[in-house]
């Protein structure tokens, strides 16, 4: 074992004894953080997941059985010629973009936005007929599929480009096609899904960290008020959604300042791959991270992506997102004891 990483996982189990005396655990293996590492290819489980093929495949057979609600198209092509597929369901005034799986081998959050746009195009619930008539709702499945393919973060060229790095520069084929779908659409909020590899616990628990939840990929004066308070409703209506799953244990994401990130320019509206301003920027624009392996079955960590975004998406509908007061986001507490490699997933 790394000597790093061993220490790491010293250190955390040395916290685990000096926290013993805790709340009993409702969930046993959620409080085993102290845990073997898990290295890098076990995070690998390639099979366990929809290949590009078969993502594209579902796709298609959403929008058949949609009548109308779903039109599936293509933002452009991926450096090694696949088609950059994207889905829109409703055709409500807000736009709202749902990417997912921009980093590769972060496995899934596709499957998890397979599952919302199947919902949102097939429910007829009066949540997702609601949230059909007020929004516009764009679901990237699978943002970088030469990644995704090859299981790995970045692009497959040579540079093996982050794409989450690369909307200032634009050197990839995926960061051009997309810019250009969003300088169309002009989405009103933005939600991007990750994992995170590390090993952590709730900052003073014994709690496994779970889920993380990023309310800024930029420092806050970055920002409008306007778009830090909505970044805060969009983070604070999901940790409320997660929360009602029970011992998921939540945690702020690190305070990062990363202006290259895709998020980060639909807030500060552009430049553009050709210098131009686009004269628009995104309202609110969140991230998830959701733990990469662990205890957790796929569907439940799915669920963790699944739930919080559903939320957002019914209270954008139906307005009470811009209802809320934005509070309890200084509060949250952050992961810490992080024990293994794997890097920061946005
Ligand atoms: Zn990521």
């Amino acid at each position: 074992m790394h000597l790093k990483r061993w220490l790491a996982a010293a250190l955390l189990t040395a916290g685990l004894v000096a926290g013993a005396g805790g709340p009993a655990a409702a969930d046993p293996p959620a409080h085993t953080p102290g845990g073997p590492c898990i290295e890098p290819t076990q995070q690998q489980r390639l099979s366990s997941v929809p290949s590009y093929a078969e993502v594209v495949r579902q796709m298609r057979s959403i929008e058949d059985s949609s009548r109308g609600a779903v039109e599936v198209a293509s933002a452009g092509t991926s450096g090694e010629g696949r088609q950059l597929m994207y889905a829109t369901v409703g055709d409500g005034p807000d736009v709202f973009w749902l990417q997912a799986r921009i980093h590769g081998n972060e496995l899934h959050s596709t499957e998890a936005a397979l599952q919302i746009l199947r919902q949102l195009g097939s429910s007829g619930s009066a949540e997702a007929q609601r949230i059909r008539e007020a929004l516009t709702v764009v679901v990237i499945p699978m943002y970088n599929p030469d990644g995704a393919t090859a299981n790995i973060r970045q692009s497959t060229t040579p540079t093996r480009t982050d794409l989450n790095r690369d909307w200032e520069n634009f050197v990839q084929p995926e960061s051009r096609a997309f810019y250009a779908l969003w300088e169309r659409l002009q989405p009103r909020l933005a939600l991007d899904l990750h994992h995170f590899g590390q090993s952590s616990r709730v900052a003073g628990t014994d709690q496994l960290n779970q889920f993380q939840i990023g309310a800024r990929s930029i420092d806050p004066s970055r920002m409008t008020d306007e778009q830090w308070l909505t970044n805060r409703q969009m983070a604070m209506t999901s940790v409320a959604a997660v929360e009602r799953i029970g011992n998921v244990g939540v945690a702020r994401y690190p305070l990062i300042d990363i202006t290259n990130a895709v998020l980060s320019r639909m807030l500060l509206g552009g430049p553009g791959p050709d210098g131009s301003d686009p004269g628009f920027q995104t309202q609110g624009a969140i991230f998830y991270e959701v733990r990469s392996v662990g205890q957790k079955s796929n569907g439940e960590l799915e669920q963790m992506f699944l739930r919080p975004s559903m939320a957002v998406l019914e209270g954008a509908a139906d307005g009470s997102l811009y209802g809320h007061p934005g509070t309890g986001w200084d509060a949250l507490p952050f992961g810490e004891g992080v024990a293994c490699g794997g890097g920061p997933g946005f």
